[in-house]
């Protein structure tokens, strides 16, 4: 047992190691100097693998599944980690969710705002929920991946910063299957900038898998949510 354990801490940090200097190549490569964040997307793997990972320095993790997540978050609540929510999320789970989530990234309606906002009042939480506006990319494919359009975004920022307990942090996008990240990605930045217009302080944007952290870096990424280079293939079964 203590074994595998190891055996899976060595594993991890030798995936960790390699994941940051991709990042730190792409950012200098950008003529970045502050580099992106590292949310590691740690859904399907097990609770160990999550305490392994901040044993080895790891500060931020990503969910998409409110079940699996909360479960995680209750079992490590120990640890000074920073759950970040990064799945569709039905409004029936946004009760749950702030229970434990720092940031949901995937704001896409003008009904979740409203299910955030009614949570948080009811939470006993005393900070506010940070939340990433999640912009659809590829509005003419029906690829099924999620977000408010582009032209959605300003009613929707509005909304989330109009609704106490709730901090407009930004924008979140996953880059269209088998087309150019770096097109997409600059789309991306294009709302954010708009964003920012109007509020400065929306400064993040959530962007790069682990197949296209580098065009997300070019395209001024603030956060990277990493699973597969991390982790290692997810388990099949759901
Ligand atoms: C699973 C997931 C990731 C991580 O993807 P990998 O390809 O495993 O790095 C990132 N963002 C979202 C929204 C996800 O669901």
């Amino acid at each position: 047992m203590a074994e595998g354990e190891d055996a899976r801490r060595a594993e991890l940090s030798a995936n960790l190691a390699r994941v940051r200097d991709r990042i730190a190549a792409a950012a200098r490569a950008a003529g970045r100097d502050e580099q992106p964040r590292l949310i590691v997307v740690t859904k399907f793997h097990p609770a160990s693998d999550v305490r392994l990972l901040a044993e080895l320095g790891v500060t931020d993790v990503g969910e998409n599944r409110d079940q699996e997540a909360s479960a995680k978050a209750a079992e490590l609540a120990h640890l000074p980690l920073v759950w970040h929510f990064i799945g569709q999320l039905q409004t029936n789970k946004a009760k749950s969710v702030v229970r434990y989530a720092h940031t949901v990234h995937s704001v896409d309606r003008p009904a979740l705002v409203t299910a955030l906002g009614k949570a948080m009042a009811g939470s006993g939480r005393e900070d506010r929920v940070s939340c990433l506006i999640q912009v659809n990319l590829d509005p003419a494919a029906s690829s099924g991946r999620g977000g408010a359009l582009p032209e959605e975004v300003p009613a929707l920022a509005e909304l989330v910063d109009g609704t106490a307990r709730l901090a407009l942090a930004g924008v979140m996008a996953v880059a269209p299957l088998g087309r150019d990240p770096a097109a997409a990605f600059g789309r991306l930045r294009a709302v954010s900038e708009h964003l920012r217009e109007r509020y400065p302080e929306a400064t993040m944007i959530s962007a790069g898998m682990s197949q296209d952290l580098e065009a997300a870096v070019a395209s001024g990424a603030t956060h990277l949510r990493i699973g597969t280079n991390v982790l290692g293939p997810r388990p099949a079964v759901r």
